[in-house]
Formats: structure tokens, C-alpha cells, sequence
């Protein structure tokens, strides 16, 4: 009876060495970055702030679309989910309100903000609850970064926060192959990576008023196209040596005089206009750290 039983645990064992093998070799690891201002049901500053009597409803909606997605992913075959909390200080979420399957990142003490974690080891990255850039006319909430920021250019081209993310994504070979917020937010995806799939969970009347898609009917697209775009993920190659040759070129507009001037204590930073600073690192993640610290990391008031 003790052989037999021998038995079965080492065939036991032997069996689950196969099928962990088999899984670690087909792993699939999907990133979702989440914001706020462009989740179902969020729609006005007031709910996105904590501190507000609406915040904590809107903590739970931001969960509930990220659950949405991370349903979706599993079921397009990830088999390891990670989310980085992405909006204001980053601890919006909940865990204990999170599919269990996923990981939480928290706090916005990050020096890779909304991509925190993103490296070459994902398969697929997914933005939730996105917003337009800094002075859009049309989008709830437009704005890049924070409040003090008027436009962000990198090697020329003007990028709010998804361009910037997807910069990242591209920097370390991952697709964005999903996007959720209002119509702008998706438009403006789509000028970086234009085969993504968007879905539009509101359509932004101007900055403030929006018509939304009920919570519900937005969680059943959200789900659906997760579960596709990530069954359909591909890596594309990672940027070619002429593009990393170049470097990253930032030229970063404030709406004040006095971050651009605190900033020139960093050597490489050039004031080019009272306004505006100018830098170019050698990698992306390099220049997004700075461009972070620039935005929210230097606060003369
Ligand atoms: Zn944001």
C-alpha cells in the first residue's frame, strides 16, 4: 500500500514538473497601467480626487473596469497579469477589490510613474481609463502629467501620457494593443500605435461634460476586446539602432516660469524660453524619468 501510494506521489510529481515546464514556456504576461478620468461612470474632477465625496465610488469603478480587462486577458491566454495603480498617488486601487489573479503596483513614489514594472518580460500592455493630452479642446480632464505642463515633445513629435507610455512600451519591444476613455483619449492613441483597440467608454462633449456608456455595457467591451487584443498580441522588435542612435530629445512647456528655472540645476537641462526646457538622454527610460521629475517631482510652491 506504501509503494503504491510512493508511486502515485512520484508519478504526481513528475506530472506537475511537465505541465509547470509546459506553462512557464508558453508564459504570457500582460501589463495594465490604469488611470482614472477616463473610466466608465467617472465624470468630473470631483470623483477623482481623494478626498471628494464622489472618490470613493470612483475607486471602485476604476476596479471594476481594470477587472474587466483583466478577465479578458486571462481568457486571451496571459497567464501572469500585473497592474500599476496610474492615477494621482497611485493608490486608488483597492487590492482587496482586484481580480485575485492579478498583481497590484501602489504608490506613485515611482520613477517610471504609469509604466512602473513595464520591462521586456510582458507580452502585451493594456491601458485602462486614459484621458487626453495637456490642451486638447475636447477631453475630460485633458492634461499630460499634472497640472503644470502645457505640451511635451519627444524628437519633435507633441505626446500626452499614452504616447509617452507607448514610447516605453516600444522601448522594450511590447505592444499597446488596447486602450480604454473617452473618444479623444482613443483618437490620440491611435496616432502612436493606429492598429490598437480602443474602446470609447465616453464621448467627450468638451473638457468637462461627457455622454457615457453605462458601467456595465462598457465592462462587457472591455472584456471582449482584452480577451482578442491579447490573444492577438505579436512582440514587435525593439527600436533599431539608427532610432536609439538618435536619443530622445525632450522639449518640455510649463505653465509657469518657475519649474523651468529650478530645473536648470540639472546640467543637462537648457532653458530654451521662460517657459520651456529642453534634453536629450540616451535611452527612453532615462528621458521619461526626468520628464517625470520635471512634472511632479519639482514643486516650487
Ligand atoms: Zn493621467
Amino acid at each position: 500500500m506504501i509503494l503504491v501510494f510512493r508511486k502515485i506521489v512520484f508519478v504526481s510529481f513528475v506530472l506537475a514538473f511537465l505541465v509547470t515546464g509546459r506553462a512557464e514556456a508558453q508564459a504570457r504576461r500582460v501589463y495594465i497601467s490604469v488611470d482614472m478620468e477616463g473610466i466608465s461612470g467617472v465624470v468630473g474632477d470631483d470623483q477623482t480626487s481623494a478626498g471628494q465625496p464622489e472618490y470613493g465610488r470612483s475607486r471602485k469603478l476604476m476596479a471594476e473596469d481594470a477587472n474587466a480587462a483583466i478577465r479578458g486577458a486571462f481568457e486571451g491566454g496571459a497567464t501572469q497579469v500585473v497592474v500599476n495603480d496610474s492615477h494621482g498617488s497611485q493608490r486608488n486601487l483597492l487590492p482587496e477589490d482586484l481580480d485575485p489573479r492579478a498583481r497590484l503596483i501602489s504608490h506613485s513614489f515611482k520613477r517610471h510613474g504609469m509604466v512602473e514594472g513595464l520591462d521586456e518580460s510582458f507580452d502585451a500592455v493594456i491601458f485602462i481609463g486614459y484621458h487626453a493630452k495637456a490642451d486638447s479642446p475636447r477631453g475630460l480632464s485633458a492634461h499630460t502629467g499634472s497640472g503644470v505642463v502645457k505640451d511635451v515633445q519627444v524628437n519633435g513629435r507633441s505626446a500626452g501620457e499614452g504616447g509617452l507610455n507607448t514610447l516605453m512600451a516600444h522601448w522594450y519591444g511590447v505592444p499597446v494593443v488596447m486602450i480604454t476613455g473617452d473618444d479623444v483619449a482613443v483618437e490620440q492613441q491611435k496616432e502612436w500605435t493606429p492598429n490598437v483597440r480602443g474602446v470609447v467608454v465616453k464621448r467627450a462633449i468638451n473638457m468637462r461634460a461627457v455622454e457615457g456608456m453605462s458601467p456595465a455595457e462598457a465592462r462587457r467591451e472591455i472584456q471582449a476586446a482584452a480577451k482578442e487584443s491579447v490573444a492577438a498580441a505579436k512582440k514587435p522588435s525593439r527600436p533599431s539602432e539608427a532610432e536609439r542612435g538618435q536619443g530622445y530629445k525632450v522639449r518640455m512647456q510649463l505653465r509657469n516660469f518657475t519649474i523651468p528655472e529650478v530645473a536648470t540645476a540639472f546640467s543637462e537641462i537648457k532653458l530654451v524660453a521662460p517657459d520651456t526646457v529642453e534634453f536629450t538622454r540616451a535611452t527612453m527610460p532615462e528621458a521619461y524619468r526626468i520628464i517625470r521629475v520635471l512634472y511632479r517631482f519639482i514643486n516650487p510652491d
